[in-house]
């Protein structure tokens, strides 16, 4: 792609705007910088407000993936045959090596930080990023030929990609989620099909046999397909027999070796088993890494124990699919507390699985009255909690040895915090604190 001297408009000033900023600058194009909100100078330019005098003579339009693509002002730039693409398309042509592109509803980050992982472990070189961190243009300096880029892929990122290729293609689920922005479902699972509409022939597309849009998928592949499944023989592939798992023939190692509670979990080990084996790794590398991979913070993670109580921090289970997955990681015993900024999502799916395994669920939030009116009484006893540190009072109080206290609330946390990570370290901070008063 040829930037010098061309005039881009770079939508979003966040992480990815700015690191499309930069990438841009180096590459000679003519950069303006614009936002819906105001904010001054950033990275040496003046940030313009969205209007369209903004992008009267704009050459080329890069968005960041926090703006929809479906913008008013952005189909009419369109209009004008202006192309219109996302930080992950702008950063593709400048990225070095061989690229692993992971996507799915759930379980992206944990996937893409263990395949990271494993990589290193196994002494192949990589580097991790995407939507889990350093945005693919800031990626593109430090990208060298013989080295794997390992990218995280949200929908937004895909949504608008055509060169962009992933030599190893991963979707790991399809479940509703940001209908908000995709509006329709078969819209939310086109954005994710690109990743593999954009593969060439010797490309690898790794799917998920359990998941129905992921089989799908393999329609409009056009890479060699390689299967996970929970459930069945799979071949290419890896999957769960019996509580071993196999991949290719032979085995791999005991699911009950694996440091990360649940199912979903030994689903994201497969994915990204097979992944790290097409970009080289043996088998014994492979699982010798899975057993030291420390996890990552705010999914699933261990907390601590007080009084023989187990406390998880699952603060990102921001959507219904996430908190099923985290009740069906324990076996019961669970004061679980759910809530935050309502999504549209449906909560009645939750009615049975609290009904088998929580002792209650405490709700919090902006999304306390809907929750508890579609959950009704079947669930088991809802607490009005109000807010986290009632919640987690109210459950120290009650909770007995043996029982789980889990933050998975099912709802994005904007309504009593900046974002999952700060309602996870408040979440962490209060149970040191409990702790503290235990002693
Ligand atoms: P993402 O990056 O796709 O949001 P994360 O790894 O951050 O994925 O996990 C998001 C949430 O989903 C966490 O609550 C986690 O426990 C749960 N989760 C992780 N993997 C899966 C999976 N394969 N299926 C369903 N839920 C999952």
């Amino acid at each position: 792609m040829e930037l010098g001297g061309k005039k881009v408009v770079v939508v979003g000033m966040a992480r990815s705007g700015v690191a499309a900023l930069r990438l841009l600058r180096e590459k000679g194009a003519s950069v303006r910088a614009v936002d819906e909100k105001p904010m001054g100078e950033m990275s040496g330019v003046t940030v313009e407000p969205q209007t369209e005098a903004a992008f009267r003579d704009a050459d080329l339009v890069v968005i960041s993936p926090g703006v929809p693509a479906d913008l008013d002002l952005l189909n009419g730039v369109r209009a004008r045959g202006v192309p219109v693409i996302g930080e992950l398309e702008l950063a593709a042509p400048f990225l070095q090596g061989h690229t692993i592109g992971i996507t799915g509803s759930n379980g992206k980050t944990t996937t893409t930080a263990l395949t990271g992982h494993i990589l290193e472990q196994s002494g192949i070189a990589c580097q991790v990023g995407g939507n889990i961190g350093k945005p693919p243009a800031s990626m593109v300096e430090t990208s060298r030929p013989d080295q794997w880029n390992v990218l995280e892929l949200s929908s937004f990122q895909l949504e608008t990609i055509a060169t962009f290729r992933a030599h190893v293609a991963v979707c790991l689920n399809v479940t509703p989620d940001h209908l908000d922005r995709h509006h329709t479902f078969d819209n939310y699972a086109a954005a994710k099909r690109r990743v593999f509409e954009t593969q060439q022939a010797g490309d690898f597309a790794v799917l998920n046999a359990d998941d129905p849009t992921c089989v799908a998928y393999a329609a409009c592949a056009r890479g060699q397909l390689h299967w996970f499944s929970l459930d069945r023989s799979v071949a290419p592939g890896a999957w769960l027999d019996n509580g071993t798992i196999r991949m290719d023939g032979e085995r791999l190692l005991e699911a009950r070796e694996i440091p990360l509670r649940g199912r979903h979990n030994v689903e994201n080990t497969l994915a990204a088993s097979i992944a790290a084996r097409l970009a080289g790794a043996g088998l014994p590398q492979i699982a010798a890494a899975i057993r030291t991979f420390p996890g990552v913070e705010h999914r699933l993670e261990f907390v601590r124990e007080i009084g023989g109580v187990a406390y998880y921090n699952d603060s990102k289970a921001t959507n219904v699919d996430a908190t099923l997955k985290a009740i069906d990681a324990f076996p019961g015993g669970l004061w679980i507390i759910l809530g935050g900024k309502d999504k549209g999502s449906d909560y009645t799916v939750l009615r049975e699985p609290l009904r088998a395994k929580a002792r209650a669920a405490l709700l919090i939030g902006a999304a306390a009255p809907k929750i508890a009116a579609q959950l009704g009484e079947d669930a088991g006893p809802l607490l009005q909690c109000g807010t986290l540190a009632a919640a987690l009072e109210e459950a120290h109080r009650s909770a007995e040895p043996g029982d789980t206290v889990l933050l998975a609330p099912a709802c994005a946390s904007f309504d009593q915090f900046e974002n999952f990570e700060q309602r996870g370290r408040v979440f962490k901070e209060l149970v040191g604190k409990l702790a503290e008063g235990n002693r």
